[in-house]
């Protein structure tokens, strides 16, 4: 029998004939991406890539459990804008621990954050090097379109790091119903007027209020429900063989090397 692997879908009779040796942590966020898509949509874009490329996995003979995804996160940046859902880093920290005790007390010790927001990754990397020494525990981190081949991510023409071609392209495939197409436009990223931060490329937490004061930015004009459902299809499918690989390699010691 082939199990799903989506935990909220199974009963407790599938996810013991599963017996899982992959865990999946989908992490979304809430919060706004400008007047033309919906606050869920980092959420609606990784659960596409994490669910579906569960189901793959154990299509391809894996035993992969994928936990419910986590709809709230890292969105301090964002506090100008309304109900821009956000919790604090060491609670942030907290819940991934939580998770990855869980999957280990259910005997799974190969675990996969597929994280959907651009203010988390430094984060769960935290959490992945305070887990580093952890006997016989195994977390790696992709994204949502991580596993995307790189013909199907060559359909985009003007990249943006938020609400722009990628997002909108995907949110269009994944539910039109919610998109405003009459608001689809070129939104400003506005740079710093201190010169040099932009010379050197200096790391610092951008107020995005200041950075895209539209909660958008760039150019959204290109997108398609077409180029969304190329680059998630590809995306879904490389989940499903890395998370099936992941699953098959043996058990051993010095895992994965
Ligand atoms: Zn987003």
């Amino acid at each position: 029998m082939t199990y799903s692997g989506i935990l909220e879908e199974m009963t407790i009779d599938d996810v013991r004939g599963l017996k899982p040796n992959v865990g999946v942590v989908p992490i979304g966020s809430t919060e706004p991406h400008g007047p033309a898509l919906p606050y869920g949509t980092d959420s609606f874009q990784v659960t596409s890539t994490a669910y579906g490329g569960t189901r793959r996995a154990n299509e391809l003979g894996g035993r992969v459990v994928c936990l419910p995804t986590q709809r709230i996160s890292l969105n301090n940046n964002f506090y100008k804008f309304p109900f821009a859902c956000r919790m604090q880093v060491p609670t942030f920290m907290s819940l991934l621990k939580d998770l990855v005790d869980l999957c280990e007390h259910e005997g799974v010790h190969r675990i996969v954050f597929v994280n959907g927001h651009g203010g988390n990754p430094d984060v769960i990397r935290a959490v992945q090097r305070d887990l580093a020494a952890r006997e016989g525990l195994f977390t790696c981190l992709i994204g949502t379109g991580t596993c995307a081949s790189e013909e199907a991510r060559s359909v985009w023409e003007n990249r943006s790091d938020h609400a722009g071609e990628e997002e909108t392209s995907q949110v269009l495939y994944l539910r039109p119903d919610l998109v405003r197409e009459d608001q689809i436009k070129v939104n400003p990223q506005v740079k710093p007027k201190l010169e040099v931060l932009n010379e050197f490329r200096v790391e610092f937490v951008r107020p995005w209020h200041l950075y895209i004061p539209a909660s958008a930015g760039g150019d959204a004009t290109k997108a398609s429900a077409e180029k969304g459902k190329t680059v998630l299809e590809s995306a879904i499918e490389g989940t499903g063989r890395f998370l099936a690989e992941l699953s098959k390699a043996p058990e051993s010691d010095t895992f994965p090397y």
